[in-house]
């Protein structure tokens, strides 16, 4: 962040007539070196856009006599330029601890994944080209069979997010009549993704059966009627029912579904393809399963515990998938064809599981050794405090991090560390401290976000692989909180 050229109040000002023409502001040669770069239509707007800025400055007595040298304005120009140029998305430093975070992005692309698509996005390509028959193709041919494989699935398909999947699933299978679902099960995911509203949108009549602790078998039993079209499951991944609890489990629901001739769906979430327990992680429900306790179509999210791009995977009978292909819906909530890519480079990488560790970003920052992240807290123990002080202290502290998008809410991953809260934390205004610090670190040219509990800003260091990533900007930061 530079002081915007004209804000300095002291010192002589500069009238409107000082400034130059835009005709004599493009012939500066540092300007002429920008149009050289981008072209005469950017420079010029930018350019005419800082005059007016300018002058309105000075038509107000405020601007700084030295903001129209010839140096000043070529500086203000590039810097307008450089902002104009840079793009509103950025890589951030994920430091709260919660490693697939929804607002930042969520699961970590694999080097497998970026390699494709660099590889394959800049020509033409097979999307929807069937090479072996040369005509045309279908888009989820290219997954379809990595998917099938990978869960035990008769037929797949994918759309944009799971949220499509399950409003597709919902609109292919039971649009026009009613779907059975727990009361137990209403979930809202964050964002306005609520059951009974998703059902209302898939033009499905939702029947709540059961209470919010408690639903048994006969209630589902009893609902069903000449109108059901569906039984559904969804997983509640955001939440916990504890204490006095009973729920139908998906073999026992596949029974009585079947028995009246009635698919069973189940919304899964999160979606984990391997059994996270294999790395002594809290266990997520695999959609393996379900199908193998009769569910006839499993809807999960490919970025969440998969670790792929953002979309909504429908594996199941071929029948119930035929239909959610077919039906109109599909078309528009299709997925594209970079993170199609994206998918069956991540959906590949299945096929070595004992590599997932190495090659999956999102399960090995899940399996990184805590000793290893203490020792990243330890090296960046002196240099962060260096730059914080005096007006913060910061120590080494035990975290607990999440898995994060609504994946076992209640568990806890244990990580490490550094905990910054205002040197005099005893006094009025720590709160106001701890913001500034706080908005000093996104201010950084990688943004760093933490999180602020108990009147401290944490820093978890569970996702920070490169250390030299915050250490490089610590000079910055203690700028900023010079000012
Ligand atoms: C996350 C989630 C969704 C929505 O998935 P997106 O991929 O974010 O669209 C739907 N249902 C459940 C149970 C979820 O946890």
């Amino acid at each position: 962040m530079t002081t915007p050229v004209g804000s300095i109040v002291h010192g002589p000002k500069a009238s409107p007539q000082a400034l130059p023409s835009i005709h004599n502001l493009l012939r500066l040669p540092a300007v002429t070196a920008l149009v050289q770069a981008h072209g005469h239509t950017l420079i010029a707007g930018e350019a005419r856009a800082l005059l007016e800025g300018l002058r309105a400055l000075a038509v107000g007595g405020t601007l700084a006599g030295e903001a129209v040298q010839p140096a000043a304005l070529a500086q203000a120009l590039t810097e307008r330029v450089a902002r104009r140029l840079a793009s509103n998305i950025r890589p951030v430093l994920n430091l709260t601890g919660t490693v697939v975070h929804t607002n930042l992005g969520r699961a970590l692309l694999p080097q497998a994944a970026l390699d494709l698509i660099t590889e394959v996005m800049a020509g033409p390509n097979n999307l929807e080209y069937d090479l072996a028959a040369g005509g045309r193709g279908d888009r989820d041919a290219l997954v379809e069979g990595l998917l099938c494989e990978l869960t035990g699935a008769e037929a797949a398909t994918v759309v944009n997010n799971n949220a499509a999947a399950v409003l597709l699933t919902i609109a292919a299978l039971a649009g026009g009549r009613e779907c059975i679902v727990s009361r137990g099960e209403l979930v809202e995911i964050g964002g306005a993704f609520r059951m009974p509203d998703v059902m209302a949108a898939a033009g499905a009549t939702l029947v709540e059966v059961g209470t919010t602790n408690r639903t048994h078998a006969r209630d589902y039993e009893r609902a069903i009627g000449e109108r059901t079209a569906l039984l559904m499951k969804v997983h509640t991944s955001n939440y916990v029912v504890q204490g006095f609890t009973a729920a139908v489990d998906e073999a026992e629901l596949a029974a009585i579904a079947h028995a009246r001739g009635l698919p069973l769906a189940s919304d899964l979430g999160a979606g984990s393809l391997v059994d996270l327990s294999t790395w002594g992680l809290p266990r997520e429900p695999l959609p393996q399963e379900k199908l193998a306790a009769g569910c006839d179509v499993v809807t999960f999210s490919g970025d969440k515990l998969l670790g792929g791009p953002q979309a909504g995977l429908i594996v199941g009978r071929r029948d119930a998938v035929e239909r959610i292909r077919r039906f109109p819906m599909k078309r528009a909530l299709r997925m594209g064809k970079l993170p199609l890519a994206a998918l069956e480079a991540t959906l590949r990488l299945y096929l070595r599981p004992e590599k997932l560790t190495d090659t999956l970003p999102t399960l090995r920052l899940l399996t990184r050794p805590l000793a290893r992240i203490q020792a990243v807290a330890e090296a960046l123990l002196p240099s962060v405090q260096a730059a914080v002080q005096p007006r913060y202290d910061v120590e080494l502290v035990a975290l607990q991090g999440q898995i994060g998008s609504g994946s076992l809410p209640v568990d806890r991953l244990p990580s490490a560390g550094l905990a910054l809260s205002p040197a005099d934390a005893k006094k009025k205004g720590s709160g106001r401290a701890l913001d500034a610090l706080a908005a000093a670190l996104r201010a950084l040219p990688r943004p760093v976000i933490g999180r602020i509990a108990d009147d401290r800003l944490l820093l978890d260091l569970r996702c920070l692989e490169e250390p030299r990533l915050l250490f490089e900007q610590l000079s910055t930061l203690q700028g900023l909180l010079a000012r």
